[in-house]
């Protein structure tokens, strides 16, 4: 079966995946697209996808007869309508992050999904499909023992003049967030910032580097370092400590060099380039659930928990040092 998929925002990892969707993944095919700037929406019909149909609006691509599943790539203010109405149409939904940019509207897509009965909802956060966290995460289910402490970094080279401190939780740490949940298989407890001296690089409205410990149910302690200043490249670092073993987040593959009487080893900069193979394999799984009429993968529960989660880190970051408590409803039936 092909699934017939509809694309709400163009911009630019929605003209990504509506290439993979026809040039690169089996089982899709790219038939209605739609953007508030509809010239953005007709560039992508007329350079990657010539049978698709220009909607005016998200609404009406999620109500089309030619849409079986829909794709929510538009500006993260705008997803929870959408997923909203793609649940009320009965239709799969893979969503870019965030799920919604609060976690009362993230709980309203749970209750929404709930209600609705079937999982149609997969949230991307592609880090859980990277074969680097993959195997980090084999590694800590057989070899490590129970974990006890997480080190981590999610270092930038350099963010755009009008990014802010809690901006470094919602748009930055949030992946870390979400992929240190599924990796540990445990909830968040408290969360707490510390903050160094800011570096030279950084502006007024942000306090770069920053430290975030989050504490677990099981009682792990994660400290996650991030610095969106840090210059040298993009760097994801990852770190679990367990009972009877270290495990590091495999370095992406990369040509070591013996040049200029130094051992040389490049640094990715872009981090456009550090998890692009998960997103073949995550939009792959959402094909082929969508098929079936469902969805996979990360839910909207795991949505609204990374929402929560963020919500309480940047109360953290208001409250530097005190440790903020992180609580949550019972986990419905349909995401156990
Ligand atoms: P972008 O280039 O700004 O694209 C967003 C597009 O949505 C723009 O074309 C925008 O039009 C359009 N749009 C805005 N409001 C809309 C509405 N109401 N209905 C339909 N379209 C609308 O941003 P992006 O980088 O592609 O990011 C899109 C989403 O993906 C964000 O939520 C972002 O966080 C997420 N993302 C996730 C990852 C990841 O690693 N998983 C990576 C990148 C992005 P205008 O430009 O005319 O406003």
């Amino acid at each position: 079966m092909t699934v017939k998929i509809g694309v709400i925002g163009t911009g630019a990892i929605g003209r990504d995946h509506a290439r993979r969707i026809n040039q690169v993944l089996a089982g899709g095919r790219i038939t209605a697209l739609s953007d508030v700037n509809r010239a953005s929406a007709e560039a992508v019909r007329d350079s990657i996808a010539p049978d698709a149909e220009v909607f005016a609006t998200g609404e009406e691509l999620i109500a089309s007869a030619h849409v079986d599943a829909v794709l929510v790539t538009s500006w993260g203010a705008t997803h929870e309508q959408y997923v909203l109405a793609a649940i009320a149409g009965g239709k799969p939904c893979f969503c870019e992050k965030p799920l919604a940019t609060t976690a009362e509207g993230a709980k309203r897509i749970v209750d929404a999904e709930v209600a609705f009965g079937r999982r149609l909802v997969q949230v991307g956060f592609m880090r859980r499909y990277d074969a680097g966290y993959v195997a980090l995460k084999q590694a800590v289910e057989t070899r490590t023992g129970a974990p006890v402490m997480v080190h981590a970094a999610h270092r930038n080279p350099s963010v755009p003049e009008a990014y802010t401190t809690p901006m470094a939780i919602h748009d930055t740490l949030i992946h870390e967030i979400d992929v240190f949940r599924w990796l540990l298989d445990d909830d968040y407890v408290s969360a707490r910032v510390t903050f160094p001296r800011s570096c030279a690089r950084t502006h007024a409205k942000l306090r770069d580097p920053q430290i975030v410990t989050l504490t677990t149910a099981k009682g792990v302690v994660i400290n996650t370092e991030i610095f969106v200043n840090c210059h040298y490249g993009y760097d994801i670092q990852c770190e679990v400590v367990g009972e009877d073993g270290v495990a590091r987040l495999p370095e992406p593959m990369a040509v070591r060099m013996r040049l200029n009487a130094q051992l040389q080893n490049p640094i990715l900069t872009d981090w456009k380039d550090r998890f692009v193979a998960s997103y073949d394999v995550e939009l792959q799984d959402f094909l082929k659930a969508a098929a079936a009429g469902t969805a996979t993968g990360p839910t909207s529960w795991d949505g609204y928990m990374a929402a929560v989660a963020a919500d309480a880190c940047v109360a953290a970051q208001e409250n530097e040092g005190e440790a903020i408590a992180i609580t949550y409803p019972a986990r419905p039936a349909l995401y156990v």
